[in-house]
């Protein structure tokens, strides 16, 4: 069992889309640096759950909590939620993500719809639950230099094309500028919003990519550093932007892609 440190203590943080993958990771990260988490889900309990006990094991807090991103009255739900459970929010995650992949030509309305309702909207709508709260509680310098934090998962497809997949990177391109131009409306709050963009991390969103020696060599060529991200790249990466550590850090884009998006293809003269 991992100790409990002091880095985030006495901070609330809602992850969501936490029950797998770089989501599960992250609450596990931020409940071990000392973090009450609220550890959001769509459908996956069990990947839930596993993350609210590895934390309590620890001596930590933590509560499982269902919740579409994508729908309002639902967003709003979790942050009255966390509110009366812990007191306030102090760290949002905003991680839930997914993809509905098809050739341009075929893609449906549904499908285009479907992804940038949770990838995008479900980011504003949690940013502004968030923000909201923030206000309302006020600064607390005994555990965060910033009324708060924002930090939205983006990807390396808000700066590389997709083809096939143009839902899922207009979605990255939206969370880039809305990332951006939140940080430019909300940093006079010492509010702080940051992007994560991961490269190929291994996870279930992109099992297909990694999960044989084929798949993996040729996911390799476009990686520079020559290894596959796992999901602690990510979350270690998050929860020190969570921290006071990167306090002078908003507003910014942090690749964590093993230099995927350095144009590997030109490294033999293009
Ligand atoms: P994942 O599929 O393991 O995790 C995505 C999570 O989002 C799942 O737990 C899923 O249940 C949840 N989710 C989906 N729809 C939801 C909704 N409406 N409400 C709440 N939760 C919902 O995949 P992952 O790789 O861990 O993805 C996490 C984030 O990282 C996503 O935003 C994804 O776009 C981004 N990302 C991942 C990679 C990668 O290589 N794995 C690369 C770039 C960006």
């Amino acid at each position: 069992m991992q100790p409990i440190s002091s880095k985030l203590a006495g901070q609330t943080a809602i992850v969501t889309g936490a029950s797998s993958g770089i989501g599960k990771a992250c609450a596990i990260g931020m409940g071990l640096a000392g973090a009450n988490v609220v550890v959001n889900y769509a459908g996956n309990s069990q990947g839930a759950e596993e993350a609210v006990a590895i934390i309590q094991e620890a001596g930590g807090q933590a509560i499982a909590y269902k919740v579409d991103v994508s729908k309002q009255d639902q967003v709003k739900a979790m942050f009255k939620m966390a509110i009366e459970t812990f007191g306030t929010v102090d760290i949002l995650v905003n991680n839930a993500g997914l993809q509905k992949d098809a050739p341009f030509i075929d893609m449906s309305l549904e499908d285009w719809q479907f992804v940038l309702d949770v990838n995008l909207t479900g980011q504003f709508l949690c940013a502004q639950e968030a923000v909201r709260e923030f206000n309302r509680r006020g600064m607390r310098p005994e555990v965060s230099r910033s009324l708060g934090k924002i930090i939205c998962m983006s990807s390396v497809h808000e700066l590389i094309p997709w083809a096939g997949h143009v839902n899922y990177a207009a979605s990255k391109g939206g969370v880039m500028l809305l990332m951006r131009s939140l940080a430019q409306e909300l940093g006079p709050m010492k509010i702080r919003v940051n992007s994560v963009a991961p490269g190929a991390i291994k996870t279930p969103i992109n099992r297909m990519a990694w999960e044989t020696p084929e798949a993996e060599e040729r996911l390799l060529k476009l990686i520079p550093y020559k290894r596959v991200g796992e999901t602690s790249d990510i979350s270690n990466v998050c929860c020190w932007l969570a921290s006071d550590e990167s306090d002078y850090i908003h507003g910014a884009t942090l690749f964590v892609d093993g230099g995927m998006t350095l144009y590997p293809g030109f490294e033999d003269n293009g």
